[in-house]
């Protein structure tokens, strides 16, 4: 992460890190910091990156038996600057790392076979050989009567036209009994532009459980028979990376424990609030200890 703001990486400057990231490993050490049995498929290179990476979601709890380690190539990596009015410029090495080359292997099939839910990250489908490992971890999960969840965080170019992408996108979310998109990516998922229209239809076609994710203006969920909002904890936001990611994470989390939409969408609330409050991807994921007294403490300002 570059400690300046300004446009791009065409010149010298300083930067801090490496910090572990991914929107799925981010999401999975989530859930295992809220102390709940997960495990992600994934490839690193035999470097310190990944090594980072694999260390610090072993340290949280996450099982890490199905992250391949690759003698050939090396870890993914990402490089990002904040403009002046807060967007930001990457530089990625992803697709030529060793997370492009994400398949199917027997640890992989280890994990699948332990597992009673499946989260799917929509950014996974830039991975080519990712439909096998999603097809089969989700016809196995749902063959057991487990549960599926999906955030269609894709870009929507990669979703233009009929192509393998799009097959793949529409394959999942046949199957998806909670779906987690934020901004645009309602629309792009339903098809429909309005969000009412979008999320009835989606509902209508399967969805058990839509949640949307509003960013600063908090998030809502929406259930055949129930619904509801919260607004967003008010923080100074320092870094809005893997917010999306820990919210996921821990409403998925909750409600497999069984709590209820409205006081899981509190939760969700609370993670996605608190780690904009720190620098680094995934240096702002919680306890429940933690969202239990970052919610005291700011229960009077919500
Ligand atoms: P990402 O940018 O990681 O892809 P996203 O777009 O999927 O995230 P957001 O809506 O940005 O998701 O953030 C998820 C949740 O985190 C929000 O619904 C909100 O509850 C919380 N959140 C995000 N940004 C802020 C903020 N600035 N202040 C308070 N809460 C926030
Ligand atoms: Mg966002």
């Amino acid at each position: 992460m570059s400690t300046s703001v300004g446009n791009g990486f065409l010149e010298p400057m300083p930067l801090v890190g490496p910090f572990p990231s991914g929107a799925p490993a981010i999401f999975i050490d989530q859930v295992a910091r809220l102390g709940s049995e997960a495990g992600i498929i994934s490839a690193v290179g035999d470097d310190d990156f990944g090594w980072l990476n694999i260390e610090r979601l072993k340290r949280d709890g996450a099982d890490v038996s199905a992250i391949a380690v690759l003698a050939e190539a090396p870890t993914g990596s990402a490089f990002v600057r904040y403009r002046a009015d807060g967007a930001r410029d990457f530089v990625f090495n992803i697709a030529r790392s060793a997370s492009g080359q994400i398949e199917m292997t027997d640890a992989a099939r280890a994990l699948i076979a332990r597992a009673g839910h499946v989260h799917v990250m929509g950014s996974a489908f830039a991975i080519g050989g990712i439909g096998r490992v999603l097809s089969e971890a989700v016809a196995s999960v749902k063959a057991r009567g487990g549960t599926v969840s999906f955030d269609p965080n894709v870009r929507k170019e990669l979703l233009a036209g009929q192509g393998e992408a799009r097959a793949r996108f529409e394959e999942i979310l046949a199957v998806s009994d909670l779906l987690l998109p934020s901004g645009e990516e309602l629309s792009v998922t339903a098809g429909i532009d309005e969000e009412k229209a979008a999320v009835q239809s989606l509902l209508s076609r399967g969805v058990k459980e839509v949640v949307l994710k509003r960013g600063a203006a908090g998030s809502s969920f929406y259930l055949q028979n129930d619904r509801g909002h919260c607004p967003a904890f008010k923080v100074e936001e320092l870094d809005p990376t893997g917010a999306g990611d820990c919210f996921g994470a821990t409403y998925v989390t909750c409600r497999r424990k069984g709590l209820s939409p409205a006081s899981s969408l509190r939760y969700a609330n609370a993670a996605g609030a608190r780690t904009v409050t720190r620098q680094g991807p995934m240096e702002g994921v919680s306890t429940f200890a933690e969202l239990d007294q970052f919610i005291e403490e700011h229960r009077l300002e919500t």
